[in-house]
């Protein structure tokens, strides 16, 4: 049991993760990145864009 995990929104796969993605784009113009945990396995949504070229 990852108590991390269960904080966050877990989706069982990449489609059902992006459709929450986008349909938290619409609602709030957040970007969320989607990203397959590698302690669950599940699918979490993070605001956290590691990424440059992003701001
Ligand atoms: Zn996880």
């Amino acid at each position: 049991m990852y108590s991390e995990c269960s904080k966050k929104i877990s989706f069982d796969t990449e489609k059902q993760a992006k459709n929450a993605a986008t349909v938290a784009k619409h609602q709030h113009g957040s970007r969320l990145k989607v990203y397959k945990c590698t302690k669950c396995q599940l699918w979490h949504l993070s605001t956290d864009y590691g990424d440059q070229d992003d701001n």
